[in-house]
């Protein structure tokens, strides 16, 4: 029997509290089929394509070269493909059913999005070409980054970095290049510190010691927003910025957002707003209005384009008028020729503080993310800010009585935060809650985060599912709460039981990778 750490069984067929699910002959359960690794499929002695011989030994690598066969698995096409396909069934996808993960925003990746990023004009060109060549897909980064930046009510955006972290990383190197050309100039002492909420992602204070500040938590009032007098007695000449997100990652609006804004510039300090939750206002709400300096933007969230094991992200930065000189190259400029990339620190970019990327950024996300704001207008984006809003709403709505909401009081913006409150005494996890979920065909909500909540558990629906969906979702969590509280804790502490693999040791196996295949020795092979 497979166990994991916590003596938890990891295979389906030896679930112990559930007799009647007897142990399948191949591993398959249903329709569902088990499968191996690609290296156990045995395929040494084949190949799935016909290469002609090659043609006499021109290899220049002497004695370099490979003598034993290198050792990959050889399986036909139609092996391959279920190999493949039967492992993508195993995982879960936001086109199988809800993926209710908050701060994550796995909406729906419109089918128009993906048709438009295969045109040729954008999948099949190169980054080193003639930019003479490529001036369509110069001339969409371009109108990409007019509407984000009038979406954001911002002056400039750096198109460059491939995800909200980097764009973290690229915020805050701007921030660190003008706090440096401000000593250059008018002297003074070089400021070390960068402030963020104790509900804040982990990426902003990891980013904030990444690039050399020392990261100091602002508290929280008992309404999960930032606590003013704090910051305020935080805020001092050696402040660099405040990295703050709004909505916040408890799902609540910063009501005091103008006085953040106003108190941070009063000490030279810089607004830096992490703009994952940007899908929750855009269309409502300019964060250039609200004195934010620079904030990343999702397009992975926000614009609605893949991400996870969906395909690579990108995360543009929007720069306020004090920032956008230090801004990364390159950009596209309007030049005499047509659109051009502006490549080098010098001319306009002469403050540049250098570049996030070998090129220009996720040509492919760009286009994924242009689409969407085309195929939405300025109303429908206005409106799936809105829908998200309402959805969440009515999930918390939904759940209230069962389980406790974190910030009770008050409509939340685009997702819902509970706490383990409701879970005291019944012996009951949120880990283990969320594992039944699993057995019940729903993929768990983001757990234990933000830390400020206890057994923190993160719903955020997204716009994009329907009503009778956020019903069955509901109605599935109401029942499994009131078995959490009617004691079956059986039926949580061993889940999940119906799911490919049960309790794995995550952080072991983070921690741990074994990437390397060997093969069985051959005794055990023969005692099989
Ligand atoms: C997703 C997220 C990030 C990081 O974005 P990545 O694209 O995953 O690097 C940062 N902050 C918040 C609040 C987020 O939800």
């Amino acid at each position: 029997m497979s166990m994991n750490p916590v003596g938890r069984p990891t295979r389906p067929e030896v679930a112990a509290t559930n007799d009647s699910v007897h142990p399948t002959l191949t591993g398959g359960r249903g329709l569902l089929q088990d499968e191996p690794l690609i290296f156990e499929l045995g395929g040494w002695d084949k190949t799935g394509v016909d290469l002609p011989e090659a043609g006499g030994d021109t290899s220049v690598l002497g004695d370099l070269v490979r003598a034993e066969p290198i050792g990959l698995p050889g399986l036909s096409e139609p092996e391959a493909m279920r190999h493949y396909v039967r492992l993508s069934q195993k995982n879960h996808a936001i086109d199988l059913a809800l993926y209710p993960l908050g701060s994550c925003t796995m909406k729906h990746n419109p089918r128009l999005n993906e048709k438009a990023a295969r045109y040729p004009g954008f999948s099949d060109i190169h980054p080193l070409q003639p930019q003479s060549t490529v001036q369509g897909a110069l001339e969409l980064m371009d109108r990409l980054a007019h509407w984000l930046k009038t979406l954001t009510g911002m002056p400039a955006v750096a198109l460059s970095p491939k995800a909200g972290a980097h764009g973290e990383l690229c915020g805050l190197l701007a921030i660190r290049a003008a706090h440096e050309a401000k000593v250059a100039r008018e002297g003074g002492a070089r400021r070390t510190t960068v402030l963020t909420p104790t509900s804040a992602h982990g990426t902003n204070p990891a980013t904030a010691a990444f690039v050399g500040y020392q990261v100091q938590e602002i508290a929280q009032t008992a309404d999960g927003r930032v606590d003013l007098a704090d910051l305020e007695a935080k805020l001092g000449p050696h402040v660099a910025a405040i990295m703050v997100t709004n909505p916040n990652t408890c799902g609540l609006f910063e009501r005091d957002i103008l006085e953040i804004a106003r108190l941070t510039h009063a000490v030279g300090a810089y607004f830096y707003c992490d703009g994952a939750n940007f899908n929750a206002i855009v269309g409502r709400v300019r964060p250039g209005d609200l004195g934010v300096d620079a904030m990343h933007i999702n397009l992975h969230k926000t614009f609605s384009t893949p991400h996870g094991g969906g395909g690579p992200g990108a995360g543009p930065v929007v720069l306020s008028q004090a920032l956008a000189p230090f801004a990364p190259v390159p950009w596209v400029v309007h030049g005499a020729d047509g659109l051009q990339l502006l490549e080098q620190p010098e001319g306009e970019a002469a403050d540049a503080f250098g570049r996030m990327c070998a090129f220009h950024g996720q040509m492919g996300m760009f286009v994924r993310a242009y689409a969407y704001m085309l195929s939405h207008g300025a109303d429908g984006l206005r409106q799936a800010a809105e829908d998200a809003v309402l959805n969440a709403n009515y999930v918390k709505a939904r759940l209230s009585d069962v389980m406790t909401a974190a910030f009770p009081d008050g409509p939340c913006m685009h997702e819902a935060l509970f706490d383990d409150r409701w879970l005291e005494g019944t012996g009951v996890t949120t880990l283990d809650f969320a594992k039944a979920m699993i057995d019940e065909g729903f993929h768990p909500m983001t757990m234990y985060f933000p830390l400020v909540v206890h057994g923190a558990m993160l719903i955020e629906p997204t716009e994009t599912e329907p009503k009778h969906e956020l019903d069955r979702f509901t109605d599935t969590l109401r029942v499994l709460a009131e078995a959490a509280k009617a004691g079956e804790v059986e039926r949580f502490k061993g889940a999940p039981y119906h799911a490919p693999l049960r309790r794995l040791d995550e952080t072991a196996a983070a921690r741990k990778p074994r990437l390397r295949w060997t093969p069985p020795p051959a005794h055990a092979i023969a005692a099989e």
